[in-house]
């Protein structure tokens, strides 16, 4: 340990890992309204989130409006927001190159060398290969099917990594 006494991030997505979108293609179509997807936001969703050794921040499109729109549905209070700068054309073409997630980037930055899990259903082995040479703390990303969102396995691996650090 470098002498990090903060607890671990835990950067969160919403489209997708609290806002499940796109239908699983194993099942029949069930027709997901926008109203049936904010119905999916209960204060149990809140509760397990906050249990998790962690502090939350936002790391979503929505920006200010996880604050407004999502957190007072899971009984969250207001949280850290991470402002997605405007990628230089270099970084624009690397990341490209890459195959990195258009975010990754940004929260390497936004975590400074601190420990973090990122939850979100765009990462792929390219933003974790990316995170492993960039990123001096630990990190976890943890991809989430985006027709399915958190669920149980998700949570039992979140808090069994962030306890184990
Ligand atoms: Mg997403």
């Amino acid at each position: 340990m470098t002498g990090h006494t903060e607890r671990p991030l835990l950067f969160l997505d919403v489209d997708g890992p609290l806002l499940p979108f796109g239908e699983d293609p194993h099942r029949t179509p069930r027709g997901t309204t926008p109203d049936s997807r904010l119905a999916r936001l209960t204060s149990e969703l809140g509760n397990r989130l906050t249990a998790l050794p962690c502090e939350l921040v936002w790391a979503t499109t929505w920006e200010e409006e996880a604050n407004a729109e999502i957190a007072p549905r899971i009984g969250l209070p207001r949280l850290p927001v991470v402002k997605w700068p405007e990628p230089t054309d270099q970084h624009e073409r690397e990341d490209r190159w890459f195959g990195l997630c258009w975010k990754t980037r940004a929260l390497v930055n936004w975590a400074g060398g601190r420990p973090f899990a990122w939850v979100d259903d765009e990462i792929t082995d390219a933003d974790r290969e990316w995170v492993a040479a960039h990123h001096s703390g630990r990190a976890l990303l943890h991809h989430v099917e985006s027709y399915q969102g958190l669920a149980d396995e998700d949570f039992a691996a979140l808090d069994r990594w962030l306890r184990a650090l």
